[in-house]
């Protein structure tokens, strides 16, 4: 029997060797009048216990069973139905009883923490509630409290970390919710309703002391969420970094925004240059260093055969806006991605204003040019947020959206942990 007990409470993956003389049967119930298949798996529970947990002496004997229902995490939608006997125990010289223990079991509860265990791991993996409920076989409702009303949250992270990236994303109704992540590790510090300076600073005063903050090192932000005199308020000793591959999309939009705009005014649609410029706009994003001046090839869109480099000169070479658009992009790629502050300061501060696009991308830069010469300066940066907040995106697209923010900032807390 012993062997055989072992494979049962293995497939079943109960971890309690006190658990013996295992069956499991099909059987069928009625629910609200409707007929469903079920398995049922008779189990005891004993093991031999003499010291009495009352008066201490080794007088316990043996007394009868008593038998508990509780519900399994099925495998395949299946409900599994544990219908345990326990053994009870009498002292001989106090008089009181006692039962034998299981630790799968959860006091006053007919959920076994194996179910429990289950539903929130299938939700770190951002499953929906009906998926889950599913899946393990039980009621939406009952995942939803299980998750929900017996989860605790922290207000405050333990420590506070000395690199942060502060970002923000679209929740629930499409309020922005701020969010805070450790640079270093990548773990989520803060999840914050909304994004107002309001808010987002009276939380940190109100969560941390003032020596806590001011241990704070570092924050990475992006140029347009305007978090820099959030920053300064909260952490008096931090160093803004502007995050370097915003700095780079920001000149890489400029420079497709005085694409687009120079292609408009283009008065012959098939020449070569709007074809060049039309359909090999990605050639325009490639570091200059990376291409190709001496191999000839075919290039699909214009449809000639010519180097990559003659591809680029089409426009630039006719185009003088466009061609500074082009060189300052290139610029600020290559020095953020040398980490060449002189060259960024040079190109920041030389750039002179033509009435396209990058005059704005340039300002914003020129506006936080201490910020946006961290980036070079420092290793971090907001990259780490994106795959936070693609996970945020995924688990919003799951289930449709959230109506409730406080559940799904207790669904990103889980799949963030
Ligand atoms: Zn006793």
């Amino acid at each position: 029997m012993m062997s055989q007990d072992n494979s049962i409470l293995c497939a079943l993956d109960i971890k309690d060797n006190n658990i013996k003389n295992v069956s499991v049967k099909d059987a069928k119930i009625k629910k609200r009048g409707v007929i469903k298949h079920i398995k049922i798996v008779n189990a005891e529970l004993s093991y031999s216990l003499h010291r009495c947990p009352q008066c201490g002496m080794n007088t316990l004997v043996k007394n009868g069973k008593r038998t508990t229902n509780a519900r399994l995490a099925s495998f395949n939608g299946i409900e599994y139905h544990l219908v345990l006997k326990k053994q009870r125990f009498l002292c001989r010289n106090c008089g009181s009883t006692c039962g034998a223990h299981s630790d799968l079991l959860i006091k006053n509860h007919t959920m076994t923490k194996q179910i429990k265990n289950r539903i929130f791991s299938m939700a770190k993996e951002s499953f929906t509630l009906s998926s889950i409920a599913k899946i393990i076989g039980i009621s939406a409702n009952t995942v939803s409290r299980i998750l929900y009303s017996n989860t605790k949250i922290p207000t405050r992270c333990v420590h506070l970390p000395e690199n942060l990236c502060f970002d923000e994303f679209r929740s629930v109704k499409n309020i922005f919710t701020f969010i805070a992540i450790d640079a270093d590790t990548h773990r989520l510090v803060e999840l914050i309703r909304n994004r107002l300076s309001k808010t987002i600073t009276e939380h940190f005063i109100n969560s941390y002391s003032l020596s806590e903050r001011q241990a704070v090192k570092t924050v990475s932000i992006d140029l347009n969420a305007n978090y820099q005199l959030v920053v300064h308020r909260i952490f008096p000793n931090a160093r803004i970094v502007v995050d370097r591959f915003h700095i780079v999309q920001l000149c890489s939009r400029a420079l497709d925004q005085v694409r687009i705009n120079s292609l408009k005014k283009l008065p012959d649609k098939k020449s070569r240059i709007y074809k060049a410029m039309k359909s090999d706009w990605r050639l325009y994003h490639l570091p200059e260093e990376d291409v190709d001046d001496t191999h000839i090839k075919f290039i699909v869109g214009i449809n000639e055969f010519m180097t990559i480099q003659n591809a680029i000169d089409i426009a630039t070479d006719e185009i003088p806006i466009f061609k500074e658009a082009y060189d300052t992009y290139q610029s600020i790629q290559r020095s953020i991605r040398y980490h060449d502050i002189d060259l960024l300061q040079e190109t920041i501060s030389g750039y002179k204003r033509n009435g396209t696009a990058m005059d704005t991308a340039i300002t914003t830069l020129r506006k936080n040019k201490n910020y946006v010469k961290n980036s070079c300066l420092l290793p971090y940066s907001n990259g780490p947020l994106e795959g936070t907040i693609g996970k945020i995106k995924k688990l919003k697209r799951n289930s449709y959206g959230f109506r409730n923010l406080e559940h799904f900032i207790k669904r990103i807390k889980l799949i963030c942990a």
